[in-house]
């Protein structure tokens, strides 16, 4: 195996009585399109933040491009993009004015800034609406807005949790144009997702994750098996059987009302 972009080794977190990630492990390659998948409540979010230092773990470690994430976290943090969950932007700002704060917060000089956030928001579709401020923006523009900003210092590894959440699929399509530019230039993306076409469409390699744990990991054609999809590979993995066909449901339609 090649260069290994994060390893993550015995990691927990608990909260309360609740276990959301329940000592994982993972070695993900550097240069490839990565996904992590799992139901609702598996425990990505909390991973994904534990391993871009936005939450401190109870037990474990992680390195991200050889580098400890809680004892050096300012040279992962250079080396990184994030685009998280429910992502909070100083929306006061226009989205040219983000990418001018974001530039500059990252210590690139203002000219490169400009040049770079030019063709940012050309590429994202987003020139027009560059001098419009972002809590104005759509759904899917603020996710665009925030991977050009995740994007602006060119990091080794970019983190994306649920990027395609409330995008359109033209937008979907240029994001994913912009990240298939990105990997194919020697970086790692690893993004999380409960949507399994998507997933299979753009990953070469893939953890899935279902209560706190990883069920399996490996490249895309490895994890899926002999399955016919991901999807079914993933419903076999997770167990989640065929719940919906069950008779607790029988006042749902049929005229009893
Ligand atoms: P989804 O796909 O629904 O976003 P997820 O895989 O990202 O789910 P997490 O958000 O990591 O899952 O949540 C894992 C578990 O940890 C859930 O049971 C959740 O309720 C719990 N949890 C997450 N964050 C907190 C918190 N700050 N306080 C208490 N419980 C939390």
């Amino acid at each position: 195996m090649g260069a290994v972009a994060v390893r993550v080794q015995g990691l927990w977190k608990r909260f309360g009585g609740q276990v959301a990630v329940a000592g994982i492990d993972l070695e993900l390659p550097a240069g490839q399109f990565i996904g992590l998948v799992g139901p609702n409540g598996a425990g990505k979010t909390t991973t994904l933040s534990m391993v871009t230092g936005l939450l401190r773990p109870d037990h474990g470690t992680v390195e991200v491009v050889g580098h400890d994430v809680w004892h050096d976290p300012a040279e992962v943090k250079a080396r990184i993009g994030v685009l998280p969950e429910g992502l909070r932007l100083f929306d006061r700002l226009s989205g040219r004015e983000l990418l001018a704060y974001t530039g500059r917060l990252r210590g690139l000089p203002g000219a490169e800034v400009d040049k770079r956030a030019t063709q940012l928001l050309d590429v994202l579709d987003l020139a027009g609406a560059q001098h419009k401020l972002v809590v104005d923006y759509s759904t899917g523009m603020r996710k665009k807005i925030g991977l050009a900003a995740a994007l602006l210092h060119n990091p080794e590894v970019l983190f994306l949790d649920e990027p395609f959440e409330g995008v359109d699929p033209v937008s979907a399509q240029t994001i994913r144009g912009v990240l298939e530019r990105y990997t194919a230039s020697g970086a790692t993306v690893v993004f999380s997702s409960h949507v399994m076409e998507l997933v299979e469409s753009l990953c070469d390699w893939v953890a899935v994750m279902a209560a706190g744990r990883i069920r399996a990991q490996g490249p895309l054609a490895e994890v899926r098996g002999t399955a016919p999809s991901l999807q079914q590979a993933f419903l076999e993995l997770v167990g989640a059987g065929d719940r919906a066909s069950g008779t607790d449901l029988d006042w749902l339609g049929g005229g009893a009302r």
